[in-house]
């Protein structure tokens, strides 16, 4: 069923289940083991080896993980968990089995609206005077940005800061990266998809986007492509101090946390240190789609982990996670701020 490069990955894992520790779902199923990494690589081993039969419940539980890859920091025999989930997707869509209806669902919606998710309205979040002046530079929202309408006005405003005159949008007309259809495992459906997007943006020079995997998958086109927290300027100028204890929940596979943590603490918060496997970005986005009730109990254990640690506030620099955390904040009473609000209220630069 699978290609022997695929199955020597799988065959070299010794289940001694240590990846458990870095995984959300894990956590957020109080350490249940068929919610963590170690059971996703047992169920495919029991069915490659006729132990087990594929089932649409084994199927599904390959989508709920997230692709944050913590769990790849604890293993010790240095096995890319994440990505190896994400070969298993793909040789299975390969090998004619479907995925969750929710996820090949994606590639229609994308051939129609290109847009991954139903019912979305692309352009409603813009509040700014447009221009029609030819820009050099697009601002790229992604997905998720545009379903939080108050996190796309920040960013949007922090990237005019930053480039000034030169920022152009595509509103309603921005394509799809594709990046939720290759972590499925549709990678040819990817491809395509990428081309497409390549072929709309073009006309503009540089492109920023708050949405790290956007930037990942136009940079994958050949394009020029920087995410908007690495441009934000070191020497900020406070303006308004706050105070509290913050949690910082960054997107998972970047490093840009330190910068983040140290713009908090500028602008007065005290953050506190969350645990490894508070991270959360769109690749949690298929889980989603699967269960929105289990991606809201994930970002609550997150949440509980940050009031436990004395934190009254919690700052997400991914637009998924922000919409997420947004979603159940009155239900933890927790304050939910994405970054660029904050940098927005409490310095001038
Ligand atoms: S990649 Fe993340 S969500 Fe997936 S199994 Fe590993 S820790 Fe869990
Ligand atoms: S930590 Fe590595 S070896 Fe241990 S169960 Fe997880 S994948 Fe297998």
């Amino acid at each position: 069923m699978f290609s022997e490069e695929t199955w020597r990955e799988i065959s070299r894992c010794i289940s001694c289940g240590a990846c458990n520790e870095g995984c959300p779902f894990f956590h957020a199923s109080e350490r249940r083991e068929s919610s963590g990494p170690r059971s996703r690589i047992s169920i495919v081993r029991a069915i490659n080896t006729k132990v087990a039969q594929l089932s649409i419940n084994s199927i599904e539980h390959l989508y709920l993980c997230g692709s944050c890859a913590v769990c790849n920091r604890y293993c010790p025999l240095n096995i890319d968990i994440a990505n190896l989930i994400v070969k298993i997707r793909e040789e299975l869509i390969r090998g004619g089995y479907v995925p969750p209806y929710s996820i090949a669902r994606m590639r229609r919606n994308i051939e129609v609206n290109d847009h991954p998710w139903d019912s979305w309205d692309k352009g409603k979040w813009i509040q700014v005077r447009k221009s029609s002046r030819p820009k050099k530079v697009l601002f790229f929202a992604g997905c998720w940005t545009t379903k939080s309408q108050d996190m796309a006005n920040s960013s949007y405003i922090v990237a005019k800061k930053v480039i000034k005159d030169d920022l152009g949008l595509l509103e309603s007309s921005e394509p799809c990266c594709g990046y939720p259809l290759k972590i499925a495992g549709h990678l040819d459906a990817y491809k395509e998809v990428l081309l497409r997007a390549r072929s709309k943006v073009e006309g503009f020079e540089d492109i920023v986007t708050p949405c790290p995997s956007c930037r990942e998958s136009l940079r994958e086109s050949g394009l020029n492509s920087r995410y908007l927290f690495d441009i934000i300027p070191e020497n900020l100028e406070v303006i308004k101090h706050r105070s509290g204890k913050a949690a910082l929940i960054g997107p998972c596979k970047n490093t840009f946390t330190d910068k983040a943590r140290n713009i908090l603490e500028l602008a007065g918060y005290d953050v506190v240190d969350m645990p490894d496997w508070c991270c959360m970005d769109c690749g949690f986005s298929l889980a989603y789609t699967i269960s929105q009730d289990l991606m809201e109990s994930v970002a609550s254990k997150m949440m509980k982990a940050a009031s436990h640690l004395g934190a009254d506030t919690v700052v997400l620099i991914d637009p998924f996670s922000y919409y997420i955390f947004s979603s159940i904040s009155k239900r933890e009473r927790l304050e939910v701020h994405d970054i660029y609000s904050i940098v927005l209220d409490s310095f001038r630069f």
